[in-house]
Order: structure tokens, then sequence, then C-alpha cells
């Protein structure tokens, strides 16, 4: 619960931040209904889907793991290099185009369902706090009150849970980077042999723990790019969590037996409940605002109101500035397929399309040829010409490869320095190659050649590269 406004001076200040620019702490009354429900439900299963995720394993490989400082990257058990940045752009830009057109639809109902910065703290933190200390109104008292056994007791016990459960996240974000099984040499074996993770585990914990002990709605509210954005993404046709002020206005005390359209008063009671439960201290009256996170808990305190006094549920929805513009009673979803929209989900469709083409035409290894740095053709005793090249090949498969390096053009002689390259799963393998010519095969300075590279007798890849002789 944040001070309460009710004149326009919102517009110009966030909510959490008072007129001499020191932060006003929010409290807000612990939230129940329906939505509530729903989103508890949604949050639960996230939360286990986060925590199992890096211990899953497809074919011996983790499901997820984004190893940034290895540089390798593994998706649904397959495993990604650097070489494959391309994919990694065209997924980048897939997903930022993805929530574009989904802001733009819906607003931020990815902040208020899905964010994992509201998943943790309205449905982990909060709670424990909720838990500790009692609903709103206590943990005013008790912040107020002076440090008796009482406070030190609750407080202590709060933020040591607290640290406890960022420590919890901090190892599973650490094995979303390293994977689960060095994260279990790190937790078992001799710290000194780990200091470096341990480190980094640490560093992570107390991270965590400053974003939901002390910054909570602010990253929402100040700090995450994504919230900043909706004042271009949105438009008067997207679906957000709104006041109804065309039924809810004029505001006005609730008098039981009272018939208000006859008193020309609206269904809001001003009652400031819709506030009262609000996680970024922010009126949802005063219309859709950049603190607004979307997380129905305002739905709710309202729809718990209204039953109350026995008007009709839905003062706050799910609706669009044009749906509550109309007022029109049957015009309930709101949603219209703008132009807008039709381009974002043109170019949505084709970025996941050539998303789907690349994943799916990707090589199972990388082969590199170059010749030799620095390096022309040598004579041979015979009056022969050699070019030598060094070979680089990389396993992006969890299989065994068995390769052979052949000239498909199959002119001349060619020596590879390693006869049966056994290709371990994602390991690269270094070996050399001479390409030996006659004179009379050579036709130019230089020649373009090209070599296959064979999987167990098929040919799996083409790499072009170049023949030097003499100059003609
Ligand atoms: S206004 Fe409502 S939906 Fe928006 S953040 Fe506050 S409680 Fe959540
Ligand atoms: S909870 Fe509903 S009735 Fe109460 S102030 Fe908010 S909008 Fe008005």
């Amino acid at each position: 619960m944040a001070e309460h406004q009710q004149d326009e001076n919102y517009r110009d200040h966030i909510a959490t931040v008072d007129k001499d620019g020191k932060r006003i702490w929010v409290y807000p009354k612990k939230p129940k209904g329906s939505y509530t429900n729903k989103r508890t439900w949604v949050a639960w299963i996230l939360l286990a889907l986060l925590f199992a995720t890096p211990h899953i394993r497809i074919a011996g490989q983790p499901l997820l793991q984004l190893d940034f400082i290895g540089r390798k990257f593994i998706i649904f058990g397959k495993m990604f290099f650097p070489a494959d940045s391309f994919i990694f752009v065209i997924i980048s830009i897939t997903a930022v185009v993805s929530i574009i057109l989904f802001t733009v639809v819906f607003g931020r109902l990815f902040c208020g369902w899905l964010c994992p910065q509201t998943v943790f703290m309205e449905m982990v933190f909060r709670k424990v706090e909720y838990w500790i200390e009692g609903d709103y109104k206590q943990q005013i008292k008790l912040n107020k009150k002076s440090w008796d056994g009482e406070k030190i007791r609750k407080k202590s016990i709060k933020h040591i849970v607290f640290f406890g459960i960022s420590f919890l996240i901090a190892n599973t974000f650490l094995a979303y980077i390293i994977g689960s099984e060095a994260l279990w040499e790190i937790q078992i074996d001799d710290p000194l042999n780990h200091v470096s993770g341990l480190l980094v585990l640490i560093l992570f914990t107390f991270v965590f723990y400053i974003v939901f002990s002390q910054l909570r709605e602010q990253v929402c509210t100040t700090i995450c790019p994504y919230g900043r954005l909706q004042g271009v993404l949105l438009d008067k046709d997207s679906i957000v969590v709104a006041y109804d002020y065309e039924r809810g206005e004029s505001r006005a005390k609730f008098r039981k037996g009272e018939d208000r359209s006859a008193a020309e008063k609206g269904d809001c009671i001003d009652c400031f409940q819709c506030v009262d439960v609000c996680p970024t201290g922010i009126d949802i009256r005063n219309g859709t605002q950049l603190e607004c996170i979307n997380c129905t808990i305002c739905m709710d305190a309202c729809d718990t109101i209204m039953e109350g006094v026995g008007l009709e549920k839905g003062l706050i929805r799910y609706a669009s500035e044009n749906e509550i513009a109309a007022n029109d009673p049957e015009a309930k979803s709101g949603f219209s397929w703008t132009t807008r929209m039709r381009g974002y989900a043109a170019v949505l469709t084709i970025l996941f399309i050539s998303m789907i083409a690349l994943l799916f035409s990707r090589d199972d290894v990388q082969a590199i040829v170059l010749r030799s740095p620095g390096s022309l053709y040598t004579l041979t005793d015979n009056g022969d010409f050699q070019n030598i090249y060094t070979v680089k090949l990389l396993n992006k498969t969890n299989e065994e490869l068995l390769i052979e390096i052949k000239d498909i053009d199959q002119i001349g002689n060619l020596l590879v320095a390693t006869k049966n390259i056994v290709l371990k799963p994602q390991k690269e393998f270094n070996t050399a190659l001479v390409l030996t010519r006659s004179r009379e095969e050579i036709s130019s300075f230089q020649t373009d050649v090209e070599f296959g590279i064979y999987s167990n007798g098929v040919l799996i890849d083409k790499v072009k590269s170049t023949f030097v002789g003499p100059i003609k």
C-alpha cells in the first residue's frame, strides 16, 4: 500500500518515490481471488520447470545449458557452438519480435504471469513475508516499532529464509551455465578446488537476495527495459488490466440500499482495495501506467468488493482502451486484429520458418580446410606440385563419427595425415592434407578445389579451397 493519490500529480512521478526523491516502501495487501489462484498454479508449474530443466537429460545431454564461458550451448539436447551463432541471432530476433507482437496484443501479460521476477517476488518471497510478518497492516506496524525481541526474531527468520531461497536460485542459475554435473562437483568437492565457482555462487546469491529483499517492484518500474517499452508498444486495441471508467465514474462511497444510478454515481465505491493490493503501488483508476505489470491482483480485489456490494464483477478487467471507451456491455473480448498486429505476425512467421529451417539444416560436422598459412606450393623430386592444408573438424553431435576426407575432383593425389579420423562427440580434431598435382593437371596459378567430408561412407559436407601452382 503506497500513499493514495486522488489528484493528477501521479503523472509527474512514480508511485514509489516521494517528493524528496525517497523510496516509498510498498506494503501490498495479501491477494486472493480466482485470478490469483490461477496465477499461483501457473507459477508452481513454471518454478518446477525452472528448477528441473538443468537436471533433465536427452541422450546424455542437458535439456538446456547456456555456457557463455565455455561458448557452448545445448538446446533440447543438441549442442550449438560459436559457429552456429547465426542461429542464435535468428532465435534472438524471433524472441524479440514475439515479445513485441505479444505485447501489442496482450499488453504486459508476460510480466504478470510468466516473468521470473514476478513469479519469484509475488509467489515465493512475498508469500514467505506474509507467512512470517503477517498481512500488510502487521508489516507496517512491525516496521514502525522499535527493535524488540519480536521484531529481531521475525526479521532474522525472514532474511535467513530469503537468503536461503536466493542461494537455491543462484545454484539453479549456475546449473544453467556450467551444467548440473559441474555444479554438483562444486557442491561436494573440496571448496579449495572450486574457489572461482564458489565466488560466483556467492555473488549470484547476493544479487538475488538484494533484488528480492530490497529492489523488489523497482526492477519492474524503473530497471526492466521491457517495462520501459510499453509506451511505444501498446495502442488502444491492446488488451491490458483496465479500469472501466465509463462504468466506475463518478466514484463515490457505498451506501446500503442507495440507487447509485439515480444518484448519478458510478460503480466504483472508492474503497481503495485495488490500490491497497497493488504490488507496484499504483492506482489503476488513473489509467494504463508503465508501472502496471498486469498482475491481475486489483481485478481480484475489485471483483471481491463488487460481489460484496451486489454489483456486477469486472469493473477492473482485461480490456482494451477502445472497448472501455465504446462503453458497450456486449463487447467483452475487446480484441481486434489491427494492421500493426498483421505486420508483426507476418514478420514473426517468416522468422519462425527461417529458424526451423536453419535448425534442421545444420551440419553435424563443421569442417574448415585452409591452405597452410604462408605457404604457396612445393616442387617434388619428380616435378609435381604440392599444397599443404590444415583441417579443422568439429563434431556437433553426441555420437562418435568415423570421418574420411576425399578430393571430390579426383585430380592428383590426396594424402591425409590421419588415415582413420575418429571424431569424438562434441570435440574438435585438427589434421593436415597434402594435395599433389602434376604440371599437366594445373591450368592456372590458382585453381578451385573441393574436398568431400564423409561420415561412415556418406558424404556429409563439401568444403572449398584453392590449389596454387606455377604461373603458366
Ligand atoms: S494496477 Fe493492478 S494489475 Fe497493475 S500492477 Fe497494480 S495490481 Fe497489478
Ligand atoms: S476496488 Fe473497485 S470499487 Fe474499490 S476503489 Fe478500486 S475500482 Fe473502485
